[in-house]
């Protein structure tokens, strides 16, 4: 079945009274609850799988205007949430699985069973993390490896273990490792990071972290767990195992846009496409913000910013008549 069919049996409560829904709890999701709550819009706010989005599964934000000596992003999320909630946003528990996008008001339907009209609708569904795509790496998803660091790093206490990536996720996770593994081998495929330079240098810097550098994992190993990872050097094709008790996948992320892939204008990758400068979409009323729309900066305080500029398209879209 379509995710966007609307099952016909659904009846719908109405949005008389709340003029905008928002897909997605994220920094985007809230600060667009926030603005448009203040803009008596009285929104209501679908948390989706994830409350509060990729943040809650990170650990110290240091790079947040505001938080002069850091936040944990849990907290941060917390207090978007109550700020948002303060103004009179509605936020529920429960994921977007259908959507009627053919004509306004808008029809959406939540958890296959409740269904709900708006004029206006905010996306801020984010993204998600990326795997190699390995057999074995899914094979022991949760019994050795892992895409959060933050959420699993705890049960791996004095073992030596192996992350990939070289993007900044894959260097704040290699160091938060560093508080349980005995040692941790970060591996890249090329020979320098992308990350931030002081995140770079922090890496560097960790007498516990060792750069595998120019070098691809081709298997994870492991019968009932992880026991080790396969790599090849790129250079030389030369393959070796190397024994670790856990594998952490640090390799970017996908937009969780499927849902709208039917109606919204997405690149290539699935980004949602809006036009330059604003954050509306294709379908007039429909209006995407943070990571499910940008591929580029992906801050917490970027996503933030687009869920203002989003509530305002919302707000100025409905004053208008349109
Ligand atoms: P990035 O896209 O920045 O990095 C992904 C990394 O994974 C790259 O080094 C890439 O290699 C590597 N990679 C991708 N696919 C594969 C593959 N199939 N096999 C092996 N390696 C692979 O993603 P991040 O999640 O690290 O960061 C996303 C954004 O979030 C960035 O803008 C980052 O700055 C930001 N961020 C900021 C933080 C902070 O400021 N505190 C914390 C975390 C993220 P290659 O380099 O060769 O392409």
């Amino acid at each position: 079945m379509s995710p966007t069919f609307v099952p016909p049996e659904i009846s719908y409560e109405s949005a008389e009274n709340h003029r905008v829904v928002i897909i997605g709890s994220g920094p985007a999701g809230y600060t667009a609850a926030l603005y448009a709550a203040r803009a008596n819009l009285s929104p209501i706010v679908y948390e989706g799988l994830e409350p509060g989005g990729q943040l809650t599964t990170t650990t110290d934000v240091e790079n947040y205007p505001g938080y002069v000596g850091g936040v944990l992003g849990p907290d941060m999320m917390e207090d978007f949430k109550a700020q948002a909630v303060r103004f009179g946003a509605q936020v529920r528990y429960g994921s977007v699985t259908h959507l009627d996008l053919s004509e306004r008001p808008f029809r959406v339907v939540i958890d296959n069973e409740t269904g709900l009209v708006s004029d206006t609708l905010i996306v801020a569904t984010g993204a998600s993390a990326r795997y190699l795509g390995l057999e074995n790496e899914k094979r022991l998803l949760g019994r050795g490896v892992s895409a959060c660091a933050t959420c699993d790093g705890a049960f791996f206490r004095n073992m030596e273990l192996a992350i990939v990536g070289g993007g900044d996720t894959a260097m704040e996770e290699s160091l938060f490792l560093t508080r349980f593994a005995s040692k941790v081998w970060l591996i890249h495929r090329r020979d320098q990071l992308r990350a931030s330079q002081i995140m770079q240098q922090r890496v560097k810097d960790h007498p516990k972290i060792e750069i595998i550098w120019n070098t691809i994992v081709t298997d994870v190993l492991g019968v009932d767990e992880v026991t080790g990872v396969r790599l090849r050097d790129v250079n030389s094709q030369s393959e070796r195992d190397l024994p670790v008790g856990g594998f952490f996948v640090a390799i970017g992320h996908t937009p969780n846009t499927a849902l709208f892939r039917s109606w919204l204008d997405m690149d290539g990758q699935g980004y949602i496409k809006t036009l330059p400068g604003s954050t509306r979409t294709n379908i007039p009323g429909v209006f995407a913000c943070g990571d499910a729309q940008d591929h580029v900066y992906r801050q917490a305080v970027t996503a933030a910013g687009t869920g203002c500029m989003a509530a305002i398209d919302a707000e100025r879209f409905l004053a208008s008549g349109s």
